[in-house]
């Protein structure tokens, strides 16, 4: 009887989002996702998106994230991608490839259509944002979005082994997940239900103005689960010897982020340990933070992580040419909080004086804003993405004081939510 309960309710609201998702004056697309994840490491995907023209374009565009991480050396072993099926409509349609990672779907003379998109990811072993992990599965980056317009141009994506060259425009979710019951799955939404048939789950959830939708699974989860208001702030973690003191730094951590720059809009948030290669990783409503870092270094990246969802997920950056916007944003409030919040034990001073050293040191190369795929190393790309971006904010407030740099964010997130941010915004912080 619950069973049937739960699906009819699920029945009934997907009914209403197909509704609200052709009513004329939706501008934004919508996703109507199913994932089935197999304990194989297969993930298959059906993908069904409202997709409303951009720019009267003949061909819907799409950047295939999935099949560029397949093809990222953070895959130790070969993984594979594998578009089955494109449709509109509901009929087999025309496709092309505008480059690699880019897919061009034919479109009808409509304005609004949907656009099927059926494919499997066969996941490789890793530290990456989409393999297969010694702890778990990392379930980034694995959809097929649309190319978002800016400047009257489709952003195309392309793989990059430095940073993460992804572009979206905000947009509706809802997603299903069938999964082995074994796992614990943290995602990019709250499980709106949860029902077990024999010995898979099925989780349902849906997510409005948000750029991408994640997973994280792990056998070896433990849950520690808080209410913010009514929000659910769940850390997930298997390694941690004072989780309860992490968890107090992330509720601490979105409440001063939400106090001195906007109200948090979203209606979860989880932070996930996992092995990863980088630290920790930002997507909407949850982050992965890497399990061999110093408790210093995890505490600074999951406050890093966190301000990502003001600076990445409300406020969209061209990741391509402009992810030193966003990283230096979430590094200069990471740096705030722990300012603010000394008994977190981050040494703010060593920070600001270490960050300093790093880019004194690169004087002779002028900070450069260049696409993030031409760079020619990791400290390369780390010293432009994050110290030197730093530096300049970190001086200017120094020079201009601190609330005129916070004011001037304030301005930023009012100029752009969930729009995007033009790199001039940036020229502030440059003399
Ligand atoms: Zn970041």
């Amino acid at each position: 009887m619950k069973k049937f309960v739960s699906c009819a309710l699920v029945a009934i609201f997907f009914c209403l989002i197909f509704v609200g998702c052709n009513k004329k004056t939706q501008a934004i697309d919508c996703y109507d996702i199913k994932v089935n994840y197999y304990d194989n490491g297969l993930i298959a995907v059906d993908l069904t998106v409202t997709y409303h023209k951009k720019m009267g374009e003949d061909m819907a565009h799409f950047n295939l994230f999935p099949k560029g991480e397949c093809a990222l050396k953070l895959n130790k072993s070969t993984a594979n991608f594998k578009l089955i099926k494109v449709m509109v409509n509901g009929a087999d349609a025309n496709y092309s490839y505008d480059t690699p990672y880019c897919l061009l779907v034919d479109a009808p003379n409509i304005d609004t259509f949907d656009v099927t998109l059926k494919y499997t990811i066969l996941l490789g072993e890793g530290e990456g944002r989409l393999c297969k992990t010694k702890s778990g599965i990392n379930m980034g980056n694995f959809l097929i979005l649309a190319c978002p317009v800016i400047d009257g141009k489709f952003i195309k994506y392309a793989p990059s082994n430095f940073g993460d060259p992804f572009v979206s425009q905000v947009a509706n979710f809802n997603v299903s997940l069938i999964v082995p019951s074994t796992y614990v799955v943290s995602a990019s939404a709250n499980a709106k239900t949860c029902d077990i048939y024999g010995d898979k789950t099925l989780y349902s959830y849906t997510q409005n103005y948000i750029r991408d939708f994640c997973f994280s699974l792990s056998k070896n989860y433990n849950i520690n689960y808080q209410k913010w208001g009514n929000k659910p702030v769940i850390y997930y973690f298997y390694n941690d010897t004072n989780s309860n003191l992490t968890s107090q730094l992330i509720m601490d951590a979105l409440c001063f982020y939400q106090n001195i720059f906007n109200t948090y809009p979203y209606g979860a948030l989880s932070i996930c340990q996992t092995t990863f290669s980088h630290g920790g990783m930002e997507y909407p409503l949850m982050a992965f933070v890497a399990d061999n870092l110093s408790r210093e270094e995890f505490y600074f990246a999951i406050a890093h992580e966190i301000a990502h969802q003001w600076w990445y997920s409300l406020v969209g950056v061209n990741q391509v040419y402009d992810y030193y916007i966003d990283e230096g944003f979430a590094q200069y409030s990471a740096y705030l909080f722990f300012k603010n919040y000394p008994q977190y034990g981050v040494d703010t001073k060593n920070f600001v004086q270490e960050n300093n050293l790093l880019v004194e040191g690169y004087k002779n190369n002028p900070f450069k804003r260049i696409a993030v795929t031409n760079f020619s190393g990791d400290e390369d790309y780390y010293i432009n993405a994050y110290a030197y971006p730093f530096y300049l904010i970190y001086k200017k407030a120094q020079k201009a004081g601190e609330s005129t740099v916070i004011k001037y964010m304030q301005s930023i997130l009012n100029d752009y939510k969930n729009k995007f941010v033009p790199p001039s915004a940036f020229d502030f912080f440059i003399d």
